[in-house]
């Protein structure tokens, strides 16, 4: 029987001998390969900087502290992603304001951040909104724009999913005040962990520079080069969250095919979409006319009024044939911390609710072969047609 995994890194020959060129370079920590990286990331997004970290947890975090969030301060996150968006919020001890999503977009709903202020928000306390562009489908930002013009917040965009996505023809990475990317394991790009900040602000750029290595005014390669001296100063506590000379160069090699792996995603994404479009019992997620999605996943809803299956068992008998999926998200307020803590409840979040039910993310990655797409489809439909509730007959 054929294996389908949910996901597999797409690793050739460059990749691997850029490793190994950083490898023999004897420069091993952050270093010439990151700030080339830096420099080919911020030209290919379009973003005057592009800063590099060990993961989009940490840039996230590194962004909070750069707009300066505080004790008691609130950020709008949607309830529909992973913890990563909204742990960062908790770090510096602020409360992360859970908000419902829509139900075709699955994106942060600016109209339930209207409907919702008053009861969970305090608008004097907000300084934020991070929306996340949910599998690559870039969020509504003028509409998210418009929030945050009336609030005075800063928009973060949660970028894990979406490289590359346009909006109304800018790409993803140049729309919000900062922007972070993820290049975890799973993600369109990947050095195994990683992550980069996008943003046009001086300030801020200098201050995460700082940041993201202990707090120190110059970075290890100043320090350590030959025009560089053993002199340095500590300016405050910083963190230690650079990247290394290793994970750059894997970077550097996915980057050059990235647009290639993306248009793949987005032929996978082409195929299903043709195939499941005439199925009643499942929905796929909305095309939008202004925006062009990464494709990170591929998110297909169960019409469970129309089916005799549940999403649990649905994914069991995928497995069965051998299909790796996978469920995102488990919405926060779902979570035992998020509930305990902050009493959020699944009755709040009417959609998010509705879609956590239904939501399946198929296998799409670039090492997919058509006869893997087609195997996926079959095992679908053919599932649809084993579950279908019976059709009344009529004429
Ligand atoms: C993967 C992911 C993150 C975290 O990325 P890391 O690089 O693993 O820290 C944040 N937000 C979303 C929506 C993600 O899917």
């Amino acid at each position: 029987m054929r294996q389908i995994s949910f996901h597999k890194p797409y690793i050739t020959d460059d990749e691997i001998s850029e490793v190994v060129s950083a490898l023999k370079s004897g420069w091993l920590t952050m270093g010439p390969n990151t700030f080339r990286f830096e420099e080919k990331f911020s030209n290919y997004i379009g973003a005057k900087y592009a800063i590099a970290v060990n993961s989009c947890t940490s840039a996230l975090h590194l962004v909070l502290k750069a707009i300066d969030l505080k004790q008691g301060d609130e950020v709008l996150v949607p309830a529909m992603t992973f913890t990563a968006t909204s742990e960062v919020v908790c770090y510096l001890d602020a409360k992360p304001v859970l908000v419902d999503v829509e139900k075709d977009t699955m994106n942060i709903d600016p109209i339930k951040i209207e409907n919702g202020r008053g009861k969970d928000w305090h608008v004097e306390k907000t300084k934020a909104i991070i929306p996340v562009h949910y599998g690559g489908l870039p969020c509504d930002m003028d509409a998210v724009k418009q929030v945050a013009e009336r609030y005075h917040l800063k928009i973060i965009e949660d970028a894990a999913h979406a490289l590359p996505a346009w909006y109304k023809g800018r790409k993803v990475g140049t729309i919000g005040d900062l922007t972070c990317f993820s290049f975890y394991a799973t993600k369109t790009l990947t050095t195994g962990e990683g992550g980069m900040i996008t943003t046009e602000n001086d300030e801020w750029a200098r201050q995460i520079k700082i940041l993201r290595l202990h707090g120190i005014s110059t970075d290890a390669w100043d320090r350590y080069s030959v025009e560089g001296s053993w002199y340095y100063e500590v300016v405050e506590p910083g963190f230690k969250y650079n990247t290394t000379d290793i994970q750059s160069a894997l970077g550097l090699a996915q980057l050059r095919k990235l647009e290639w792996m993306w248009e793949r995603r987005r032929a996978i994404a082409k195929k299903y979409t043709e195939a499941f479009e005439s199925i009643d019992e499942i929905s796929t997620l909305p095309p939008k006319q202004d925006r062009e999605s990464a494709w990170h996943l591929y998110v297909i809803k169960l019409n469970l009024e129309l089916l005799n299956v549940d999403r649990n068992l649905f994914i069991e008998e995928l497995k069965e044939k051998g299909i790796g999926t996978s469920v995102h998200f488990i919405p926060l307020y779902r979570h035992p911390f998020y509930r305990n803590k902050y009493g959020y409840s699944a009755e709040e979040f009417e959609n998010s609710e509705w879609l956590y039910e239904r939501i399946i993310s198929l296998p799409i990655y670039p090492g997919m072969s058509d006869g893997d797409v087609d195997y996926v489809i079959n095992a679908v439909c053919s599932l649809v047609k084993r579950y279908q509730k019976c059709k009344i007959a009529v004429g």
